[in-house]
């Protein structure tokens, strides 16, 4: 065996770095692995995403150090959020942060913004290991430890051994598999396709989603005269809206979006996003546990898969260190099921619930609209509800390392 461990992370995405920044400083030592090059990992490419964080999230951005390596125009705020459903002019249901003791619902910032500011914070942090180009080959759980081997071409396999194995290799991933748990994957049969466009008129910081009948249309304010584009239909439109020149695509979502931010720009490539989602069957396993889109890959429409991922390395985090506090083994099995238990309360309704919104508005039958209509009616005129997920957005939280000032 060539090192010792107390966590290897596969996949060092945003989830797997925020969960080895968040180990290491807690005193944890953690070898993080990835396929990409060092060059992709430290200087991600554009992907079109652009992530709208909660309140919590942000708080646990901060604990870590990477909302501070945040450029300030790479931040943008949502400042409100409204529905639109179909034809109308109005909003159906509309939300704000008034009363919630904040002055905006959250954030929106780039994902390879932060994918960077993840990487160049965790290079930095004694304690963690980071491997580039490394392909896992083979896991192994044992009641005493969890052994990985990888391979970086050329040369003979290495292999690596922890106290425990952390997946966090995305909603398709190869490690869940080899831990032999199961996913419920739901493919919704839809693409949605991302990119940001320039405007001449102010977004005054304010989100929309758009519910159409062929598309959905949702804009996401960004920094500056730019907002963050998403329309999701069906596959075969979403490659003839791909293939469209950009004026023209331009022009179709100045007309959706009823000209509010006037003549629009297309900045940059538009890039497409088939729909798949997955709910993991367990969250942990012998000496293992499964984290970010691995363990909840969620439909984008409600913007909460990243926020979801930062609550699971939370909630992981915090259990290890308990575990510690209480001289237990963090790979033990009822350290593991605490975990479970936590992410599986955080998650089950927002999953299930954001898969129920995605499928009625992808239906553009008569029934599913006039359902919308009475939804959305309900939803608006229910301040407990409002109340709820509006608290959901602003509510305090995210991560506290032991020692670390409330
Ligand atoms: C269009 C779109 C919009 C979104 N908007 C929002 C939003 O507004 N708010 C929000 O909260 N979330 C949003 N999300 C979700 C968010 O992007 C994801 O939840 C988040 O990126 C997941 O991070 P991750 O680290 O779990 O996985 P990933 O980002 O997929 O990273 C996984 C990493 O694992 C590596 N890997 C994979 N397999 C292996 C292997 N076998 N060996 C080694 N390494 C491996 C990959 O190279 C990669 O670096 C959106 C998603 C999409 C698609």
């Amino acid at each position: 065996m060539q090192q010792d461990r107390d966590v290897l992370i596969v996949g060092a995405g945003p989830t797997g770095l925020a969960l080895a920044i968040a180990l290491a400083d807690a005193g944890f030592t953690a070898t993080v692995l990835d396929a990409q090059p060092r060059e992709a990992l430290a200087a991600p490419a554009e992907d079109g995403r652009d992530i709208a964080l909660t309140h919590a999230s942000v708080a646990t951005l901060r604990a870590l150090g990477l909302w501070q390596r945040l450029l300030p125009e790479e931040i943008g705020r949502i400042r409100e959020a409204r529905v639109m459903d179909g034809d109308r002019q109005h909003s159906a249901l509309s939300f704000n942060a008034h009363g919630h003791g904040a002055d905006a619902l959250g954030w929106i910032v780039p994902n390879h913004a932060l994918r960077r500011v993840s990487f160049a914070a965790a290079a930095q942090r004694p304690g963690l290991r980071l491997m580039d180009s490394a392909q896992a080959l083979r896991i192994g759980t044992l009641s005493t430890h969890a052994e990985l081997e990888f391979g970086t071409s050329p040369g003979a396999p290495h292999h690596l051994r922890g106290r425990l194995l952390v997946a966090a290799d995305s909603r398709c991933s190869w490690s869940r598999r080899q831990l032999g748990i199961a996913a419920d994957m739901h493919d919704f049969g839809r693409t949605m396709i991302v990119c940001r466009m320039q405007h001449d008129l102010p977004h005054d910081d304010v989100a929309y989603e758009c519910f159409g009948y062929e598309r959905t249309l949702a804009v996401l304010p960004a920094a500056g005269h730019v907002s963050s584009v998403v329309v999701t239909t069906d596959a075969a439109a979403a490659a003839q809206l791909l293939a469209l020149p950009e004026r023209a695509f331009a022009t179709l979502v100045e007309r959706q979006f009823r000209g509010r931010l006037g003549r629009m720009q297309l900045l940059g490539q538009r890039f497409a996003y088939p729909l798949v989602a997955a709910y993991a069957s367990r969250f942990a396993a012998l000496r293992s546990a499964l984290v970010g889109d691995a363990a909840v890959g969620m439909h984008p429409v409600t913007a909460h898969g990243y926020n979801l991922g930062l609550q699971s390395i939370t909630s992981l985090t915090h259990a290890l260190c308990a575990a510690r506090a209480a001289n237990q083994d963090i790979g033990a099995a009822t350290v593991l099921a605490g975990y479970e238990r936590r992410h599986r309360r955080d998650s089950a309704l927002i999953y299930h619930g954001t898969n129920a919104v995605a499928k009625l508005y992808a239906s553009t039958g008569a029934p599913q609209r006039f359902a919308r209509q009475l939804i959305l009616r309900a939803a608006q005129h229910l301040p407990p509800l409002k109340a709820a997920i509006t608290a959901r957005l602003t509510g305090q939280g995210g991560l506290q390392l032991p020692g670390a000032a409330p």
